[in-house]
């Protein structure tokens, strides 16, 4: 037997499944009780609105989750639903008169947008402050310049929350991160910098991506490449964390998703690993909503950063 199957082997009895569910429930608590705290302080409790084009069934669903949330842990919400066929002065008009209304405190475009319209120009629209995706350039630059009140992208700062569980000591460790998207690849990797990790990103044109992850203790795959992830990849007790969303039915299967990495394989490998489903997407939910009560809390000045504790 080679010393990598061995150490395969030594390492199954450790491997961990990191639970999404569970945590996103634990931040659920931490959420409530700081808008508990603020509507003491203020009298007023943080309001998403939620703008989203067309009949797209999976971008309703993904809505309906997102309202049920806000719902949960008291924050308010309205759903502003436009038709597919909407013009984009329309749209732009929409997102304006959002972004000046006092009584909203977040935004959030729900993407994709309907072909043909140019989503860029309405997350440019949308006031930074309220801007719970993090999408806008001015959040975007000022996350990257390590500033403070930077409203970063919800699903890598989920990735590290779920880190977190398995890590405490992230200086010095060796992170690959498989795609760059400005949604998650590139604020991902800004986050492993920020934390002390030397991190190598990797994408579609990258040549021996499979060496670079094995030489890493933590591997974030967000490529949309479903199950690119192999055993052989993952150092024996890396930490793995998928956030692919790869629907079986554009694969010609049976319905369901898979991620962008092999679970059944990979968790025989790593000490621990995230499900898909149950893994990043409760998590990138939970961003949502801790980036509304922050948004809030910037914009009324209620708490500093350490009394909001979010
Ligand atoms: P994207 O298409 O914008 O970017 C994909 C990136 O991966 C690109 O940098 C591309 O070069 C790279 N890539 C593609 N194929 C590759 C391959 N075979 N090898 C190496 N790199 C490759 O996608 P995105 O918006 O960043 O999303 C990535 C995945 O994460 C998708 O499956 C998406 O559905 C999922 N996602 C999940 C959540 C969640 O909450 N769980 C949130 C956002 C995105």
């Amino acid at each position: 037997m080679s010393s990598f199957h061995k150490s395969v082997r030594h390492e199954i009895e450790q491997s961990r499944i990191i639970d999404g569910v569970a945590l996103s429930h634990t931040i659920d608590a931490e959420v409530s009780d700081a808008i508990f705290r603020l509507e003491q302080e203020c009298g007023q409790r943080p309001h998403l609105a939620v703008v989203v084009v067309g009949e797209d069934p999976a971008s309703h669903i993904y809505v309906a989750n997102k309202v049920k949330r806000c719902r949960k842990v008291g924050i308010e919400s309205r759903k502003i639903q436009l038709a597919a066929n909407v013009s984009q002065e329309t749209l732009l008009g929409a997102v304006e008169e959002l972004s000046t209304d006092k009584s909203v405190h977040g935004i959030l475009l729900q993407l994709p947008l309907p072909q043909g319209m140019d989503a860029r120009e309405i997350i440019h629209a949308i006031d930074p402050a309220k801007d719970v995706d993090g999408f806008h350039p001015l959040n975007f630059g000022r996350f990257m310049a390590g500033l403070d009140h930077a409203l970063a992208p919800c699903t890598p700062q989920g990735c590290l929350r779920l880190l977190q569980t398995e890590i405490s000591d992230f200086q010095g460790k060796d992170a690959t991160v498989i795609g760059c998207s400005n949604i998650v690849g590139k604020p991902m990797a800004e986050l492993l910098l920020q934390q002390g990790c030397s991190v190598t990103s990797v994408h579609h044109l990258s040549h021996d991506i499979e060496g670079k992850c094995r030489a890493a203790d933590i591997i974030v795959a967000a490529a949309g490449a479903p199950q690119l992830v192999k055993a052989s990849w993952v150092k024996p007790g890396a930490v793995v964390i998928d956030v692919g969303i790869n629907r079986l039915r554009d694969l010609g299967k049976k319905p369901g998703i898979v991620g962008d990495v092999d679970f059944e394989e990979v968790r025989k490998v790593a000490s621990a690993i995230t499900p898909v489903p149950g893994g990043v997407g409760p998590l990138t939910i939970s961003y949502l909503l801790v980036n509304t009560v922050r948004a809030f809390n910037n914009q009324l000045g209620v708490f500093s950063d350490e009394q909001l504790k979010l």
